[in-house]
């Protein structure tokens, strides 16, 4: 029988706040400072890395992971952000474990990739906690526009078109989302 919110004894809440909160906590909780720095130290930084490769939006990973090592998370999410705009998101969601770790060179000796992904949130939620001055600015505006329809991880082709050097290039970018906030 299906089952959907109308069905009788099916309704919002049913769970206790503690079980709810332990249903959705973080599948991989977030990285320390100290973490991160041992982590980053981890990284080989290939030259042709396989990991950059294999990231569908061509992040430079290994010069985020070296901003990191530098104690540089702002350089490293200003990386991040010039390949991939929702790279905060994409940090939180990204199925990194059949991408960019899959292909990390770390599997060969020690069957345990760098935990890129972890480390690219770290970069992200600290700019996200310490904003500072706008990372990219914007050229006069040329009339022209661009439009990308979803803001989550199958947006990632579209999102091509919005990378930072055409907002600085003076495009409008609007993100059409269903939802309140990107990557939901
Ligand atoms: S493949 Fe692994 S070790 Fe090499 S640059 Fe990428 S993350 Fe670093």
């Amino acid at each position: 029988m299906p089952v959907d919110a109308l069905t009788p004894r099916v309704h919002a809440s049913r769970l206790p706040p503690a079980q709810y909160a332990r249903n959705f906590c973080d599948a991989h909780p977030p990285l320390s400072l100290a973490q991160a720095k041992i982590e980053s130290d981890r990284c080989y930084y290939c030259f042709d890395a396989p990991c950059q490769t294999a990231c569908p939006t061509g992040i430079d990973v290994p010069s985020f992971i070296r901003r990191i090592a530098d104690d540089n998370p702002r350089g490293a999410a200003r990386t991040i952000l010039e390949s991939n705009p929702l790279g905060g998101m994409c940090a939180w969601v990204c199925p990194t474990e059949v991408l960019c770790e899959q292909a990390c060179v770390r599997n060969t000796h020690e069957d345990k990739p760098v935990e890129i992904g972890l480390l690219q949130r770290y970069a992200t939620d600290h700019l996200m906690a310490h904003p500072g001055a706008p990372l990219f600015s914007r050229a006069p505006a040329t009339g022209r526009r661009v439009a990308v329809v979803g803001a989550d991880g199958i947006s990632h082709n579209e999102m091509e078109d919005a990378k930072p050097e055409h907002i600085a290039a003076g495009c409008n970018v609007l993100l059409h989302a269903m939802l309140e906030r990107a990557g939901t």
